[in-house]
């Protein structure tokens, strides 16, 4: 909608500037003919010399004002609209002078020239709206009436003085009616802007005006060199309070957390209703760590009030989860925003629910150890990544949901710095061999075939082989290679046992299958985290170490915010 009101506007520009142009093209007529049969003498013609230069000023100062305002008029700040008021504004007192000379030259108040003042009574109108227009045309009324006093001859009865009052009028009603119709055509537009664009039960906006602001504010940000922040907001249990209290009072919820939101936000940021029951707001030029303070302070109001039969909820409480992501620390372009924001709610979402998580990645992380050369592989694996996240619904988020629980466990064994990044990269790309698994077999919910099997235990191989040109990943293939030996030397691909599997692929491979069991499988429903605690323990020594399943059970109870 902005560009098409920046389109619009361009195109009115245009009109009047023509009008305009054509206005500076006739006072040449007028100035040339009054003066074509006025020159006679010596003097005059020197005189002339001097009007002629005070016509070229007045040409040059029209077109400097309407130069600019044409380069104002692309932009679209609020500083911008205040310069361009005030260019316009000067260019209407320069016209109204303007007139006013010709007018005089050309016989003061015997001219036949006054209707000229037409011109900028209506661009001034159309430009600037009523107010302005009448108070052009006050202006313009005001001089005419005033060369009738000044320079009617004292003993001639002045015949223009009725004329010109009738003239007078006629300025007046031109800018009163063109006024009104321009501030109607203004109202009626903002009403079908606000139809297009505001959704109807939150009265915050839509899907397609989010859109459409992100990639403005995008563009804007770039060229200002200035961040914009993304907040994801998601109703925890929406799915509930509608089983509970019906549709209709989880509409009224929705208005009502739409109005919290918009509150908690300030003037220049944008709440639009993203989804059903998921809003997002745009900040522009705000960092992360403010966008992230916003979004606290919008998820602790919503704590903290109160709603009508919320203690019926699974947490007795109506709540929000919130991801926020910042373009471009953390995100290039619209789309990585938005994705990266979304990310950042899922983990906020898996992380227990009501609260707020900034999205980070540990690929950004890596890029800072990885040499040079290397840096394009990266972004590779980003890819790779988001084809399985995309091929293998089931498991999305498995991935960082692993690298959390590895660096938590790295802090409790404080693991040297080296140590632990190389479980944080392992635990990212431990799966990335099974981008050559077909989607019909990660999804089956069947049981597999004999073949099948075969064909998902290759990915630890396929996996190393991806990555085997990077020199820096080097230490990291062990993790990838061996994530699924077991302990009793069962496990694939070279059927390791105990302690010859390396140390940190054993403790990738308790947080991996912990996280297998707690998530969602195609082909099985998660456990709690209680039923995966003492799965652990039933598997140490045959599948585990028992080492590690003890300090990752410690981890874990420790760390209950991050369980439910
Ligand atoms: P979670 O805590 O994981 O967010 O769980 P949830 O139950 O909120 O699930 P989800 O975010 O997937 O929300 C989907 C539910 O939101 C389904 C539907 O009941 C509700 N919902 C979506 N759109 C509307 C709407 O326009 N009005 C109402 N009343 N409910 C809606
Ligand atoms: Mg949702
Ligand atoms: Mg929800």
């Amino acid at each position: 909608m902005k560009n098409y009101e920046l389109k619009r506007s361009r195109k009115i520009y245009e009109v009047v500037s023509i009008t305009k142009l054509l206005s500076i093209l006739l006072c040449g007529v007028i100035f040339f003919s009054t003066y074509g049969t006025k020159v006679t003498s010596q003097l005059e013609l020197k005189n002339n010399y001097i009007d002629i230069r005070v016509v070229c000023f007045f040409c040059i100062a029209a077109l400097v004002l309407m130069y600019t305002n044409w380069r104002i008029s692309s932009q679209d700040s609020k500083e911008s609209c205040f310069l361009k008021k005030g260019v316009i504004i000067t260019e209407i007192g320069l016209f109204i002078l303007a007139f006013s000379v010709l007018i005089y030259i050309s016989g003061a108040y015997a001219s036949r020239y006054k209707t000229i003042f037409l011109f900028i009574i209506i661009t001034s109108t159309i430009e600037l709206g009523k107010k302005w227009g009448v108070a052009s045309a006050s202006i313009c009324s005001g001089i005419i009436l005033t060369m009738d006093i000044i320079f009617k001859p004292i003993n001639i009865n002045n015949i223009y003085f009725e004329s010109d009052l009738v003239l007078s009028g006629l300025f007046i009603l031109t800018a009163w009616l063109l006024g009104d119709y321009v501030e109607i055509e203004k109202k009626h537009r903002e009403q079908l802007t606000n139809i297009a664009n505001i959704d109807e039960l939150t009265s915050v906006y839509n899907h397609r005006f989010f859109q459409q602001s992100m990639t403005y504010e995008i563009e804007k940000g770039q060229q200002l060199c200035k961040p914009v922040s993304l907040l994801f907001i998601d109703i925890d249990y929406f799915k509930n309070y509608n089983d509970l209290y019906g549709h209709l009072e989880g509409d009224r919820v929705l208005a009502e957390l739409a109005a919290l939101i918009k509150k908690n936000v300030r003037g220049q940021d944008i709440v639009a209703r993203y989804g059903g029951e998921e809003f997002a707001v745009i900040l522009p030029c705000t960092n992360e760590e403010e966008a992230s303070s916003i979004g606290e302070r919008i998820r602790s109001t919503i704590d903290l009030m109160p709603f009508k039969g919320e203690e019926n909820l699974p947490k007795k409480k109506l709540t929000v989860s919130i991801g926020v992501s910042c373009f471009p620390d953390k995100a290039k372009t619209k789309a990585e925003l938005i994705n990266s924001a979304d990310d950042a709610l899922y983990r906020a979402k898996f992380f227990n629910k009501n609260r707020v998580e900034v999205y980070y990645s540990v690929l950004e992380e890596l890029k800072e150890d990885i040499q040079e050369e290397h840096i394009d592989i990266i972004s590779s694996i980003k890819t790779l990544i988001s084809v399985i996240n995309a091929k293998d619904r089931y498991t999305y988020g498995h991935t960082e949901r692993v690298v959390i629980y590895c660096d938590l466990i790295a802090n409790k064994l404080e693991l040297l710095e080296e140590d632990r990044k190389i479980l944080k990269y392992g635990a990212y790309l431990h799966d990335i061999g099974k981008i050559q698994i077909p989607q019909e077999i990660l999804n089956k919910k069947m049981g597999l075939t004999g073949e099948e099997v075969e064909y998902i235990k290759k990915h630890p191989e396929s996996g190393i082989e991806i990555i085997k040109s990077v020199a820096s990943l080097k230490k990291v293939m062990p993790l990838i290679l061996h994530h699924h030996e077991r302990y009793d030397g069962k496990g694939y691909p070279l059927r390791l046992k105990g302690e010859n599997i390396p140390y940190l692929t054993r403790i990738l491979s308790v947080v991996d299958s912990f996280d297998a069991m707690t998530s969602n499988r195609p082909y099985q429903m998660r456990r709690s985290y209680e039923e995966a605690v003492i799965e652990l323990k039933k598997c140490k020594s045959t599948q585990f170490d028992p080492d590690i399943v003890d300090v990752f059970v410690e981890v874990l109870e420790r760390n209950t915010q991050y369980i439910e």
